[in-house]
């Protein structure tokens, strides 16, 4: 039995508050807003549109480009304005986690613009961002096998948790008179009915069973987070 304690009271497989709303951004093709707390993202699709310049059309298949970034004001430390190195991977993983989903051979010439920007963040934001990109893609009416569905694993302390916050990614234990870090961020995406992942990565120590743990885990959360983003897309449609 795991002896680490969460600091805001949850259950190891409990998420925070899940919110979830499509069609927040009027002039978008398609658009949807997702939170874990308040690690919270705005996504924003524009097409399938003619891809300009043309020497970047494929005739194969539609180009699918996302944007990640974060407002300035959306940590504890103001974030500089502008691109990073940390915003570029976010946007490359982004655009790999959602393709596998995505019948990009339905538009050839054309490209699919994915504006995701965190506007309050408390970890997870790049999960968060895939939630709701998810979600735009389909409120924009592109053609999807499923919806993708993200969540950030950790190892922090001696416990396997879902929805890591801030201070549970920096969580540090005593060793030797030392503090050492001891949590371990495992974000992952999640293809609940392929049952396949197109997104794990990895930011600190596991062991093999504990790796193998914790994307039962994820795929364990992933289940309740496609019904949630379901129910969203259920609403706008109804309005
Ligand atoms: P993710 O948000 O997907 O967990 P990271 O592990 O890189 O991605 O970031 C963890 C958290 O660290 C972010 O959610 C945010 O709360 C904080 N953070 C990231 N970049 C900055 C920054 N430039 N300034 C202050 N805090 C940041």
């Amino acid at each position: 039995m795991a002896t680490y304690k969460r600091p805001d009271g949850r259950e190891y497989d409990e998420t925070r508050k899940i919110e979830a709303k499509v069609g927040v951004v009027k002039r978008a093709d398609g658009s949807a807003m997702f939170s874990f707390g308040s690690s919270r993202a705005i996504a924003a699709v524009y097409g399938p549109r003619q891809l300009h310049p043309q020497h970047l059309q494929n005739p194969e298949k539609c180009l699918l480009r996302c944007y990640y970034d974060m407002l300035p004001f959306s940590v504890a430390e103001r974030k500089r304005p502008g691109p990073s190195r940390r915003s570029t991977e976010i946007s490359y993983v982004t655009t790999s986690a959602l393709s596998p989903v995505l019948k990009l051979e339905a538009f050839p010439n054309a490209v699919i613009d994915v504006y995701i920007l965190i506007i309050e963040a408390d970890a997870s934001t790049r999960c968060a961002g895939i939630n709701a990109a998810s979600l735009a893609l389909a409120h924009a009416g592109v053609p999807m096998t499923e919806l993708v569905s993200a969540v950030s694993i950790g190892k922090i302390g001696d416990a396997i948790v879902a929805d890591i916050t801030k201070e549970e990614e920096d969580y540090k234990i005593k060793k030797d008179g030392k503090e050492i870090k001891a949590a371990t961020d495992i974000p992952m995406a999640i293809l609940s009915r392929a049952n396949k992942l197109s997104l794990l990565q990895l930011d600190g120590k596991v062991t093999l069973d504990e790796l193998k743990e914790a994307i039962a885990l994820g795929k364990k959360t992933c289940k309740k987070i496609v019904e949630i983003q379901k129910q969203a897309l259920k609403k706008v449609k109804e309005e």
